[in-house]
């Protein structure tokens, strides 16, 4: 039963879970670890199209999730636009999205235990995990535990507070259809309504230290009220999201010897959005495959090419979305404006929430885009010219 060849991974959430499920499918024998299994994890519970695509399975647990194509977007200004997306968000509870993976890994043999990894010794070949119901010994371990992960320092240094957002949120019993999203002023974040099938999730982050925690939470409650959505039955939830600066993914390590490090414990979120799903269950493939070719090492190289890439511009240009200028007004008056007016910038918006328009192309699209708004007599309205985009 404890056999020391086995892969351990600690944390069962959708990295860990998918992880787990790859690598006992390619025949490694498995042990995952989680403290509570399923269970309704603080989120939005939002997958893209991206995700979809490339987790047919998820795209097909329509009983789970409600397919989303309506979306709203608000200014701090009071500017609101409605638009239908060309790909629907799909949106899960987070119990039925971990428990769905979970039974996967279950059912491709991975010997998945209710149990909290409580300490880790030993070195690369022969580690011993420690949980309140005994001692197992592994010889590859993959950390899954989530951004409250307590073994990084032990690998890694902590995650710096720069480096994270703080969220809250209430989950309210009622329906929608609609997506919204209300940007604030002064804060590097948001508030969001993601429908589920059953009630919604609502919620605001903003980066940590910008404002409290409560303070979030007075200003989440006070917009529900004005929009209409009681609390009556609601459950509050408050958590922390990895939203790394592009110095620390520039110098971050996602493994060692005997270990990797996969999803929001490895700080894989976009700094903009907060999307992290996508990237957990990326990773958890990109580690997956490395292991099952021998080569742990191509793991990073792999993370690097397809996802630190893109997550270090969105890092760059977060700030500057959030609270720059352009053209001489704030960039998300902006942006809602030209969603408002132009159907190219509502097809760009579409794609962007459907995960496949990347930061690495958005720029050169962006420019593209330009000369068909000045021919449709927008770039006047809008007060910008070409030589305009061009310098910003
Ligand atoms: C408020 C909020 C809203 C979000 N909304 C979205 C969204 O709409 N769309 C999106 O794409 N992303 C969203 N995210 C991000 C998303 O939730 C994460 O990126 C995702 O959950 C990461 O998955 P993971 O498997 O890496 O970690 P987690 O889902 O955090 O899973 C970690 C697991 O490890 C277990 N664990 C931890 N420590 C131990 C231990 N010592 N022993 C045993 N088990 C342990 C935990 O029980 C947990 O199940 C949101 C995040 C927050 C906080």
């Amino acid at each position: 039963m404890n056999d020391p060849r086995r892969i351990a991974i600690v944390g069962g959430g959708p990295a860990g879970a998918l992880a787990g499920q790859l690598l006992a499918t390619g025949g490694r024998k498995v042990v995952l670890f989680d403290e509570k299994l399923a269970w309704e994890k603080p989120c939005g519970g939002g997958l893209t199209h991206k995700a979809l695509t490339q987790y047919p399975f998820l795209a097909e647990a329509r009983a789970e999730s409600k397919f989303i194509r309506h979306c709203e977007l608000s200014t701090p200004a009071g500017r609101r636009v409605r638009f239908e997306v060309r790909y629907p968000l799909a949106i899960f509870s987070r119990l039925a999205l971990n428990g769905l993976l979970l039974d996967r890994a279950k059912r491709s043999g991975v010997d998945v235990r209710q149990e909290r990894v409580t300490e880790i010794s030993g070195a690369a070949g022969d580690w011993l995990l420690t949980t309140p119901r005994g001692d197992y010994r592994t010889s590859q371990l993959i950390f899954a535990a989530g951004a409250r992960n307590s073994f990084r320092a032990q690998f890694l240094s902590p995650i710096s507070p720069e480096d994270l957002m703080v969220t809250a949120g209430y989950f309210i019993p009622g329906e929608s259809s609609l997506v919204q999203i209300q940007f604030l002023k002064n804060i590097s974040g948001y508030i969001w309504v993601f429908p589920r099938p059953d009630h919604v999730s609502a919620g605001i982050a903003a980066k940590m230290g910008e404002t409290s925690t409560a303070d979030l939470r007075r200003l989440l409650e006070q917009w529900l009220r004005e929009n209409d959505f009681s609390l009556e039955g609601a459950r509050f939830y408050s958590h922390i999201l990895p939203a790394f600066r592009a110095k620390t993914l520039t110098a971050m390590k996602v493994c060692g010897d005997g270990w990797m490090m996969i999803g929001d414990s490895a700080g894989l979120v976009d700094p903009i959005t907060g999307e992290g799903l996508y990237y957990a269950l990326r990773s958890a493939e990109l580690c997956a495959q490395a292991l099952l070719a021998g080569d742990p090492a191509r793991y990073a190289a792999k993370l690097e090419e397809e996802i630190l890439s893109e997550l270090k511009i969105a890092a760059r240009v977060s700030q500057r979305f959030y609270t720059g200028q352009v053209f001489g007004e704030s960039v998300l008056e902006r942006m809602i404006l030209l969603t408002e007016h132009s159907e190219k910038i509502r097809d760009l918006m579409s794609d962007l929430f459907a995960g496949i328009q990347d930061y690495q192309g958005l720029r050169s699209r962006l420019l593209r885009i330009v000369p068909g708004l000045m021919l449709e007599g927008l770039g006047g309205r809008l007060g910008f010219s070409r030589e305009a985009i061009d310098n910003s």
